[in-house]
């Protein structure tokens, strides 16, 4: 990988890649919904595509721009699916061991729309027995009252979109928050108590140096939040920054990989000095025998995953499948009574493997022998010329008994995982 910033996408979401799902595979999809529900956990996600503003780094399916009818439609169009997916055979009686509300923005909805939301939900799914719902905010969506029917409403993980405390690279960027609304939400969510608090924070925007980035790290310890996740800035080809560079305004002024691992690094000494643990590549947490992240830790390790909404990515049986990606096919299907599935891939026995494989290395290390006995292969053996290679370039402390990265190797997981692709689904330049 290149030091400098290019244009595209660094980031490792799920495997196979995304580019490899085909509508042909959606009977295969639909087959799944209707045999039996296999033994994995089970967990919910929802999509909500409104944002007030497309952030100029963002390339998720948002709209901006919406008039309230949209909005409500949009939510019994959720409601709807919700009752079209909890009745087919694989999801049918199951009890939700975790709820994502991610977008876009859920907390754009406001709180009659997210309470008749909610409701409609219900009908379908309870998540009472839920070991953590989550449910991610903007700062300037939130008010006090908001907050409180979060709360109310049954929400146990609270993720604040934060990203920097610096307004001029909040603006820069295209954030639509300033950094005196994430104070004021900050009190609020303090005050409701939620069993579990996240601030999401972006290493490298544009307009960030060293001293912002400090300062950034500093204001986040203030929060004193129950973890923290770091991302590191990329530019994903579908977004106003590469468009506007391609229009011929330039290149995008963001800091190379280097500067950006040493940014993430130096924030992560900062909350180890304060006493968090490192729990990912991204995340860090205050107490880890109380603060989990179940939505990761179990899709990570194969749960399935009854997406909603538009775009939304989910996994059920060992399929993963995709809803329709824009808003006319997608709430047409739902309005028909149709599940709104687009497009899938069946997974071999190999790719579940390496899926998991790859997913769990994000967390610094793998358990071998939980590999093995669910997938039948020893990754040790299988991939131990890269284990080696890795361990040779001081990018993995040990191979045996568990490959467990170093910070190095943690601070660039992402760009070390392709190396476990099978041939056809490796980058091109890996
Ligand atoms: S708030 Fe999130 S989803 Fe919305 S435009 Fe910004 S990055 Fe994209």
């Amino acid at each position: 990988m290149s030091d400098t910033t290019e244009p595209g996408s660094y980031f490792v979401a799920n495997y196979p890649p995304f580019s490899r799902w085909t509508p042909e595979a959606v009977p295969a999809v639909m087959a799944a919904f209707d045999a039996p529900a296999t033994d994995a956990p089970l967990g919910l996600y929802l999509h909500v595509p409104f944002c007030r503003k497309r952030c100029k780094f963002c390339y998720f399916r948002v709209y901006t721009d919406v008039a309230a009818a949209d909005v409500e439609r949009y939510s019994q169009a959720l409601a709807r699916e919700a009752g079209l997916v909890a009745t087919r055979p694989a999801v049918a009686g199951r009890t939700l061991r975790y709820v994502y509300f991610g977008g876009g923005t859920p907390s754009f909805l406001s709180v009659k729309q997210l309470e008749r939301l909610v409701a409609g939900l219900h009908e379908s799914f309870g998540w009472n027995d839920a070991e953590e719902v989550t449910f991610e905010c903007e700062p300037g969506t939130l008010s006090e009252p908001k907050v409180h029917a979060l709360k109310s409403l049954g929400m146990t993980r609270i993720s604040l979109g934060v990203e920097n405390f610096d307004d001029a690279i909040l603006e820069a960027n295209g954030r639509a928050h300033l950094s005196a609304e994430i104070l004021r939400a900050w009190d609020w969510i303090k005050a409701a108590d939620f069993p579990n608090t996240n601030v999401d924070l972006i290493a490298g925007m544009v307009g960030e140096t060293a001293e912002t980035w400090e300062q950034t790290i500093s204001k986040t310890l203030a929060l004193e939040p129950d973890s923290v996740t770091i991302y590191q800035m990329e530019l994903p080809f579908n977004t106003v920054f590469v468009r506007s560079a391609k229009d011929g305004e330039g290149t995008v002024p963001v800091a190379d990989w280097p500067t950006k691992r040493a940014w993430v690094n130096r924030a992560f000494e900062r909350f180890l000095e304060q006493g968090y643990s490192i729990s990912s590549g991204y995340t860090l947490v205050k107490d880890p025998t109380r603060v989990h992240f179940r939505y990761r830790d179990m899709l990570w390790e194969g749960a399935d995953l009854a997406a909603l909404g538009v775009a939304s990515f989910g996994h059920v049986s060992g399929i993963h499948y995709q809803n329709e990606p824009h808003w006319d096919p997608y709430l047409d299907a739902v309005e028909a009574g149709r599940l709104p599935i687009q497009r899938g891939l069946v997974l071999t026995a190999r790719e579940r493997l390496i899926r998991e494989l790859v997913l769990q290395l994000k967390r610094g290390s793998i358990d071998p022998v939980r590999l093995r006995n669910r997938h039948g292969i020893d990754p040790l053996t299988e991939w131990g010329d890269q284990w080696r290679r890795l361990h040779e370039t001081g990018l993995l402390e040990a191979v045996e008994p568990e490959p467990r990265l170093t910070r190095a190797g943690l601070l660039q997981v992402d760009s070390l995982l392709p190396r476990f692709f099978d041939p056809p689904f490796r980058p091109l330049a890996s």
